[in-house]
């Protein structure tokens, strides 16, 4: 490492605020700068990454106390299920909110959600084509047409410019992923779905935990939703819940969720629902899973904010972009190279940091969701669909194109970020990632 950057590490270590980080930061950079220079792992040189941090076991006492006192009832249905009524007074904790529902999967919380929102035939709902296929199953489901809007370069999430783009007469909604667990620039969608009239719901699945501007996510939108499946931050295996604090649509979140009547008050069927709901089992063992949350979210947004740090000056790379009064809370690490930076395409880099030890992948799902096999075919009912074969809708999935999304998926590096991980295996992934960076730079 050379006198100058030593010299602008130690004045971006100095702003850092704790004391803990700085002394991390100043051993990265020791790390990293014994390793510039050094022969890479890929070429018979030393590893970066000495240790992989054993996985830990992600339940234990707590969920089975909370098991044991379940078995205690008589009813394991959820409607005033005590193991769901814990699960929904923790759940606000995190996301405070008036209306909840517990239901199935993170897909059911957002088809439930676009029920709520009265989204139905050939409405328009824009969102983003970099995420899992369940937040637009319910959009596609109520027969109406995703439209996917372009992601910003480092942040990996909606870029609210090419959302008003991309606003017609027939949008009604507007999905806010925030992929990863960094929040989207939520003011600023909120403000444009103001001004056009559009709900804002919010894909909560990969943030809990996550804060925009000191406020909890899902708290911004109109309607909030999260999962609970097993890779998420905490899991029952399958769940999800949706809430919502405004009074036009939190009301109508139970009947959505549970074929379409209200328990409250029961007036038989008045609308048309599957069956979305959450057994009292899978309501214990998330109510003890939220207990853990806090720790788990802390350390994951500690050791990403940690990459970041270490990474920044690295040549070629885009860190992972997260505005800096925000909590990302890390299901993964994404971060870019800048094609034009390097003697190497992708592919060689990503080898060249396994070999270094360090377990990343190229890229996250395989294409853009508009470029999957089914909306390339446009065949979501029985192979065909019903909204286009009307004319209620021009979309044509083959024409669709989102290049920031694209090049994403062919230019970044996901990095695995688990709680389990220490601050030390982390520096040793940055450094990693410089040698390989310093090694292959243009
Ligand atoms: C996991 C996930 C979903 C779907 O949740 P399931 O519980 O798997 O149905 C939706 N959106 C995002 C961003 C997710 O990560």
């Amino acid at each position: 490492m050379n006198q100058e950057d030593s010299v602008s590490r130690r004045q971006f270590v100095a702003g850092a605020s704790s004391l803990l980080l700085a002394g991390a930061a100043a051993r990265a950079a020791e790390k990293t700068g014994s390793s510039q220079g050094s022969q890479l792992a890929v070429h018979g040189g030393e590893k970066a990454v000495k240790r992989v941090p054993a996985s830990q076991r992600r339940w234990g006492e707590v969920e089975r106390k909370q098991l044991e006192a379940m078995l205690q009832q008589n009813s394991l249905f959820y409607w005033q299920g005590p193991q769901t009524e814990l699960l929904i007074e923790r759940f606000r904790e995190v996301c405070p909110v008036e209306y909840v529902q517990t239901c199935s999967s993170g897909t059911a919380a957002i088809h439930t959600a676009v029920a709520a929102a009265g989204i139905g035939l050939g409405d328009e709902v824009i969102t983003s084509p970099v995420t899992d296929i369940g937040t637009v199953i319910g959009v596609l489901y109520q027969q109406a047409v995703p439209v996917f809007a372009d992601l910003g370069k480092g942040t990996h999430n909606l870029d609210p410019a090419d959302v008003a783009r991309r606003i017609t007469p027939k949008t009604k909604a507007i999905i806010a992923v925030h992929l990863t667990g960094n929040p989207c620039d939520l003011d600023v969608l909120k403000t444009l779905a103001d001004r056009h009239k559009l709900v804002l719901i919010e894909d909560c699945c990969q943030a809990w935990g996550a804060k925009t501007r000191g406020r909890p996510i899902g708290t911004v939108g109109d309607i909030a939703c999260f999962s609970l499946q097993n890779s998420k931050h905490v899991t029952c295996g399958d769940g999800g819940l949706v809430g919502s604090n405004d009074e036009r649509f939190g009301p109508l979140l139970q009947k959505f969720g549970d074929k379409g009547g209200n328990r409250r008050k029961w007036g038989g069927f008045d609308a048309f629902a599957t069956n979305y709901r959450m057994s009292e089992p899978q309501a214990a063992v998330a109510a003890a899973q939220l207990t853990r949350l806090e720790e788990i979210v802390t350390k994951r947004n500690r050791l990403g904010t940690l990459l970041t740090e270490n990474i920044a000056d690295a040549p070629g790379i885009i860190p992972h972009e997260v505005h800096p009064e925000d909590r990302a809370v890390y299901w993964f690490y994404f971060f870019r190279l800048r094609p034009e930076a390097f003697r190497c395409g992708r592919s060689e880099f990503v080898k060249a940091l396994l070999a270094e030890g360090a377990g990343v992948r190229g890229g996250y799902i395989g294409v853009p969701l508009y470029g999957e096999p089914v909306f390339q075919n446009h065949g979501f009912f029985a192979g065909r669909w019903p909204v286009k074969e009307m004319g209620l809708t021009t979309m044509d999935f083959t024409k669709h194109k989102c290049p920031n999304a694209e090049s994403m998926l062919t230019e970044g590096i996901r990095v695995p970020i688990y709680e389990y991980m220490t601050e030390d295996y982390i520096l040793d992934v940055a450094a990693a990632i410089q040698k390989v960076a310093r090694h292959y730079a243009a």
